[in-house]
């Protein structure tokens, strides 16, 4: 039977194509945990070389930069690095400005855009590898998987953030300094940050909650959806949760635009209904590492690491493909 509309929460919305788009299916089928493996990997190497950490501005940092972009060069998107004013107090090392990563399919109107976004800094204190490597290798893989010129319907851009953990400030930027017509142009935007927690939550974030800033512009919710969906077809039933300003998504939310993030949790304790859900151990932390310098590549839930990587696939694909509007 071909699925041509979904309920999602109290709507039924319509699906432009069937879920066995050539696109969704390679995607899916495609993008795991394991082809983000490699990614991992030169993140710790590129943290190991650089004082242990990959913090925005600094060498680790550009080496990431680096990394990321000829990845994405390889895969056949155009890719840029735009670059944002750091404040005073941030100026390191002589540097005085931080700079993004931005990758775009050449294919897809790029009237219609798909953002999907994870931030490529570190704290100073670490190498940051669950926080946030986890969520760029996925992204490069999942970009890797897409090609720069796939038979999509909406463009999809990859951005790579500064300066997220400090005060969210390359992203900030980014959109505040989009021009109307750009940010107009913006179907939606899917934020990963923190996908393979050592002792590993389930959360979708946006479409709850009662204030705009917790739930998210109208369509979040829909956003939410797929990705909840996405996320029970590897197995695992994900909690939604409110935003909370705490990641790159709270420009995005301030500018209008739905949206919706991944996390498996950081210093909060896991409940027992969670562990009961989920596995893992009730009481101690989704991440005992985080902002530590043993937030490394040895401590990551590669199963975690995997679903959430195969369910930001499906949902990439699902949005290429299947809207010509904003979700809501
Ligand atoms: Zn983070």
């Amino acid at each position: 039977m071909v699925q041509s509309s979904r309920r999602c929460g109290e709507r039924e919305y319509p699906l432009a194509r069937p879920w066995d788009d050539p696109v969704r299916r390679r995607l899916v089928a495609g993008a795991t945990g394991a082809g983000a493996g490699p990614h991992l990997v030169a993140l710790q190497r590129i943290a190991d070389q650089n004082a242990g950490n990959r913090a925005s501005p600094g060498p680790g940092y550009e080496a990431s930069v680096q990394y990321v972009v000829a990845v994405l060069r390889a895969a056949g998107y155009d890719v840029s690095t735009p670059t944002y004013p750091l404040p005073k107090r941030r100026r390191r090392d002589g540097a005085t400005c931080g700079r993004n990563v931005v990758a775009q399919t050449r294919t897809g109107d790029p009237g219609r855009v798909v953002v999907v976004g994870a931030h490529l800094d570190s704290v100073r204190k670490g190498p940051g590898i669950n926080d946030n490597g986890s969520g760029v290798a996925a992204l490069l893989e999942i970009a890797t998987r897409l090609g720069g010129s796939p038979p999509i319907r909406n463009a999809v851009r990859f951005a790579f953030w500064g300066s997220e953990e400090d005060d969210l400030e390359g992203s900030t930027h980014y959109v505040k300094t989009l021009s109307r017509g750009d940010r107009d142009d913006i179907l939606l935007y899917l934020n990963l940050d923190m996908i393979a927690s050592s002792n590993a939550g389930y959360f979708v974030l946006g479409g709850e909650g009662k204030t705009r800033a917790e739930f998210g512009p109208r369509g979040s919710a829909q956003v939410a959806c797929v990705l909840v969906e996405q996320l029970a077809a590897t197995g695992v039933v994900a909690r939604t949760t409110p935003f909370d300003r705490e990641s790159d998504y709270a420009a995005f939310i301030d500018a209008g635009i739905p949206s919706g993030g991944v996390w498996s949790g950081d210093r909060k304790n896991k409940s027992k209904k969670q562990a009961r859900r989920w596995g893992g151990q009730a009481g101690e932390p989704f991440d005992p590492r985080y902002h530590t310098r043993r937030d490394r590549l040895d401590e990551l839930h590669r199963t975690a690491l995997d679903r959430f990587t195969r369910a930001v696939a499906g949902a990439v694909a699902h949005f290429a493909v299947s809207i010509d509007t904003r979700p809501g």
